[in-house]
């Protein structure tokens, strides 16, 4: 990941710590990913408990690239919203 934006120069990390809730973030895109491959597994095979578990883990796995990057950008958002950058700071 860049340190600062390539278009605009903002600097991503504002301060120590700063992509810590994007793990809150990921954690509630974890759960919205998991739920429907647990429908589908359930509405097409229907395995054991061990194949939801398998399931499950192997979506997560899979698409854990994904929700790392976009956890930090939805978390970026989020917080542009709630926390606006002064025209400043950079
Ligand atoms: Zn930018």
């Amino acid at each position: 990941m860049y340190e600062d934006c390539p278009q605009c120069g903002i600097h991503f990390e504002r301060e120590d710590g700063y992509f810590m809730m994007s793990v809150f973030v990921g954690y509630v895109m974890g759960v919205v990913i998991t739920i429907p491959v647990l429908l589908i597994l359930y509405l097409t095979i229907r395995p054991s408990v061990w194949g939801y578990l398998i399931g499950a883990t192997v979506a997560l796995i899979i698409l854990s690239p994904l929700i790392f990057h976009y956890a930090r950008v939805i978390w970026m958002y989020i917080d542009q919203l709630l926390d606006p950058r002064r025209e400043n700071e950079k």
